[in-house]
């Protein structure tokens, strides 16, 4: 069948959840047997997150292809159990700097070169792109932002030549906010009549309108938003708040999203959607067995969409597991050598968090310290490994100066230090080591239980390493590789074999866990921690 486009845009507020929608119509897609992509078009002009702080726009998401990109990505994959690339998340830096390599190469010969047709061109282009020789049966595209927003224009307007273009293979949902007055007692649609009055002047008329609510709407409600924005009351879909984001897929099922969407585009589908493992999943996480508590040190804590990946890959981790787990998060900062007992007092297990220079940094350390010396299970990844590096070379190996050179450019110990091809670059932008890389594990480990495997591929995110000059002295006293990059001779993983669970990655593993899939570190983590 030839690609159908599906763009989804929001009205009203942002924070909507535009990308679990999109990702939730994704898998009812997938489920009937269509093969789906999702894209992000993001209307900042950085070239992607990558150069953001994470306060700024939440974590940034690594792809295989290593594209560092929006998190909205990983949300996809969860859900989906597909890999995204580099095409999938597309901002308007990286539009404006192809049109203006474009212009000057001469592309354009002579032309003024305007937002209208070149930007909205590379747009369009970008949008095609992902349905070239119709690989996917849709492409699902998120446009960032909130409709009215100047920077969302182009590509409102892009938009909007595409549904021209293709009258038949396209087709427009709108997501908006339907606020219950708690003082009238009343739900109220005039802010959705606005946004979808904003969309038609832009000269898009929504196809569907998905409408985010606390309470259900009822029959009047959905009448009169069909009646004041133009659409078939089926049209008019309900979203309504939910205790975990992974059962919006079975809500716009009942809501028949998908049914609606399909008859739409005219694409025949006559059986339902095989959701069976999705509702598993859904059953596990409901009906827990076990309950525990794991400590998330890090230093973004406020902020719940910074380590968003991992948050998701705990609860898959929980679910497989049959069990709740509390995410207590603990701000590194305010943590130190003194407090550490009482801060992470009652906790199962420690995962110190991935993380960029020097705030927070000790009290992260006093973390793994603790973990290691109560037989804590300790989970460290990328920042968080080096950091029980840094604390095992201190304690144990009595090189009280350890430090990554990252924090500490002059320590005599760099037990961390940089990697030999980060040494000449000096641009901060998609410069680091990123995306896949291969690791071979060693027998007879935790990590090797756990994969159940000696080749794994994991994706990367960082300029510093383990010090291998440092290697032997560490495996002698009791922290050992046992995950290698054989390329390289970078050390990806290490334990303490003598410690109930102890393991500290250089990757992220946080970035490939999936609800049908919990990453196998995660999973074995949360079992240490339930026994
Ligand atoms: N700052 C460290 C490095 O660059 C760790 C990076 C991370 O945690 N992603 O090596």
């Amino acid at each position: 069948m030839s690609t159908k486009y599906i763009f989804v845009t929001g009205g009203v507020t942002s924070s909507l959840g535009k990308g679990i929608i999109s990702a939730s119509l994704a898998k009812l897609l997938q489920a009937r047997g269509f093969s789906v992509t999702i894209q992000k078009l993001d209307p900042y002009i950085n070239i992607d997150p990558g150069t953001m702080n994470p306060y700024e726009h939440g974590e940034c998401y690594v792809t295989e292809d290593g594209a560092e990109t929006d998190l909205d990505l990983g949300h996809y994959e969860r859900f989906l159990n597909v890999s995204t690339s580099q095409a999938n998340n597309v901002t308007t830096g990286k539009i404006y700097q192809a049109v203006i390599n474009k212009e000057r190469r001469g592309d354009y010969l002579g032309k003024t070169v305007q937002i209208i047709p070149h930007i909205t061109d590379e747009i369009k282009r970008r949008v095609k792109l992902l349905g070239k020789n119709n690989k996917y049966d849709f492409v699902i595209t998120e446009i960032g932002g909130t409709v009215g927003d100047i920077e969302s224009l182009p590509f409102v307007e892009a938009v909007r030549q595409l549904k021209w273009e293709m009258p038949d293979k396209t087709l427009v949902i709108h997501l908006t906010l339907v606020p219950y007055l708690a003082a009238a007692g009343e739900l109220k649609t005039k802010p959705t009549q606005h946004s979808v009055k904003m969309l038609l002047e832009n000269g898009i008329q929504p196809d569907i309108l998905v409408l985010r609510t606390e309470k259900s709407l009822t029959q009047e409600i959905r009448k009169k938003v069909a009646l004041f924005c133009n659409v078939d009351i089926n049209s008019v879909i309900e979203s309504k708040d939910v205790s975990t984001i992974y059962e919006v897929p079975l809500l716009m099922h009942k809501e028949k999203l998908d049914t609606t969407v399909l008859a739409k585009l005219k694409v025949e589908s006559n059986k339902e959607p095989e959701l069976k493992p999705w509702i598993d999943f859904i059953t596990n996480l409901k009906n827990p067995q076990h309950e525990i508590t794991i400590a998330l040190v890090g230093k973004y804590v406020e902020l719940v969409d910074a380590y968003k990946s991992i948050n998701e890959s705990l609860i898959h981790a929980a679910a497989m597991n049959k069990c709740k787990v509390h995410i207590k998060r603990i701000h590194s900062e305010n943590i130190t050598e003194e407090n550490v007992e009482e801060k992470l007092k009652g906790v199962n297990g420690i995962l110190v968090a991935p993380g960029f220079g020097h705030r927070g940094i000790e009290g992260k350390i006093a973390a793994v310290k603790l973990a290691r010396e109560n037989n804590i299970p300790f989970f460290g990844i990328c920042l968080g490994m080096q950091c029980a590096v840094i604390e095992f070379g201190r304690h144990i190996l009595n090189l009280t100066d350890a430090h990554s050179t990252e924090m500490n450019h002059d320590t005599k110990n760099p037990v961390i230090d940089i990697m030999e091809e980060q040494k000449q670059i000096s641009e901060k932008g998609g410069t680091m080591r990123l995306g896949a890389y291969p690791c071979s594990l060693s027998k007879n480990t935790k990590t090797y239980q756990a994969y159940k495997k000696l080749e794994i591929s994991e994706r990367h995110r960082h300029r510093y390493e383990f010090n291998n000059h440092y290697l032997e002295l560490y495996k002698k006293n009791g922290m050992v590789p046992v995950g290698i990059n054989v390329d390289t001779n970078l050390v990806e993983i290490i334990e303490i074999p003598t410690h109930k669970w102890f393991v500290g990655v250089q990757f992220h593993p946080e970035y490939k866990s999936t609800v049908l899939n919990p990453h196998p570190l995660f999973v074995a983590f949360i079992k240490a921690a339930i026994s």
